[in-house]
């Protein structure tokens, strides 16, 4: 290896001129980065995906990029990672944009809202119709570039104790649903309670929440929710494509080469593509377990209450825009191109759809 490189480096020497030189010694130059992440350890798909963008970018850049992934806790705690990544503490974060809700409103759009967009129609806004421009604005005064860097599909509404028949079972419900979904069905009568994954099933098997939605078949079937509540509805209308993010530290972004830049967003672009692949794939062999093995129930919410779910988002989303201003930008935007998105859909993706069904 020693002799190779001495090799290289007299090849270059005698064929290249000195600005070529000090080009390929910047070439050269190894990072060693950190990322830290929003999940679990072991949290299977999220963590094997960030593993897997590691893996991709350590080979790809011949090993000048070394990327050491950290799940939540292990290096700053979940969410203090918009933070780490923000100061510089560490280079890079994984996670999902709606937890920086707090600080950034608008940040919500960038992973999903009730009633948005799909994956396939989150990808096409993000990487085609100026959704991504648009996020590393938002992003930007906090010194960070975000990718997009997976996606769980369509998620379920969740699992609930007793059947849903109308508007009127929903009233006083205690439900665990996070974010803006939580806003919406708040005013149709549910009580939303935050708790982390962890507390879910105990929350729930002793009634403490009559419901609660995690994340899709696969990843609620392994927290064995269906032992808690034997009612599993769907689709989920609170989050219909959630994305994932990738965050760099600007200034880090800026110190890499072209080439290692390219090798990042490349890697995060498959990786974006092979988390939603995952999801399809193990969310149907899980669906199949959870009606055949243990007889849950798989139910469709009524249509009225999802058509007044629907309107109800609609309040919220106005709502938060008249006191946000960079809310109502991003919202207009994504609005805009949903509308275009839908309309091709209905001749497109859902036609063809009905033709399957
Ligand atoms: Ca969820």
């Amino acid at each position: 290896m020693k002799r190779r490189q001495l090799l290289t480096g007299l090849g270059a020497g005698t064929l290249f001129s000195g600005a070529s030189l000090s080009a390929r010694a910047q070439t050269q130059q190894r990072f060693n980065w950190r990322l830290v992440t929003t999940w679990p350890p072991n949290f299977p798909i999220f963590q094997e995906t960030v593993r897997r963008f590691a893996d991709d970018v350590k080979r790809m850049s011949g090993g000048r990029l070394n990327i050491q992934a950290f799940a939540g806790g292990e290096l700053v705690p979940a969410l203090q990672t918009f933070d780490a990544v923000s100061q510089g503490t560490v280079e890079m974060g994984h996670g999902a944009a709606y937890y920086w809700a707090g600080k950034i409103p608008a940040a919500q759009f960038f992973t999903a809202v009730p009633f948005g967009m799909n994956a396939q129609g989150m990808n096409a806004w993000l990487y085609s119709g100026g959704g991504l421009e648009l996020w590393r604005e938002v992003y930007a005064p906090h010194g960070l570039v975000p990718f997009p860097m997976g996606n769980t599909g369509v998620q379920m509404a969740g699992w609930f104790r007793k059947r849903i028949e109308s508007l009127a079972d929903l009233k006083g419900l205690k439900m665990r649903i996070p974010g803006l979904g939580g806003k919406v069905i708040a005013r149709a009568g549910v009580n939303p309670v935050l708790l982390a994954g962890s507390e879910i099933y105990t929350a729930l098997e002793r009634g403490t929440v009559d419901a609660a939605e995690w994340v899709g078949p696969f990843h609620d079937l392994r927290l064995g929710l269906y032992r808690a509540a034997r009612h599993y509805y769907y689709p989920g209308w609170q989050e219909p494509g959630p994305v994932m993010e990738m965050i760099i530290n600007k200034r880090a972004w800026e110190s890499l080469p072209e080439d290692l830049q390219r090798i990042v967003e490349t890697a995060a672009q498959a990786s974006n593509v092979l988390m939603l692949a995952e999801f399809e794939t193990r969310n149907i062999e899980a669906l199949e377990t959870l009606k055949t093995r243990y007889k849950v129930e798989v139910l469709a919410l009524p249509t009225d209450v999802i058509a007044e779910l629907r309107r109800l988002t609609q309040l919220t989303l106005e709502e938060e825009a008249k006191s946000d201003p960079i809310f109502k930008k991003v919202w207009e935007h994504q609005r805009a191109f949903m509308q275009t998105n839908d309309a091709w859909g209905r001749i497109s993706e859902i036609a063809y759809a009905r033709t399957r069904a």
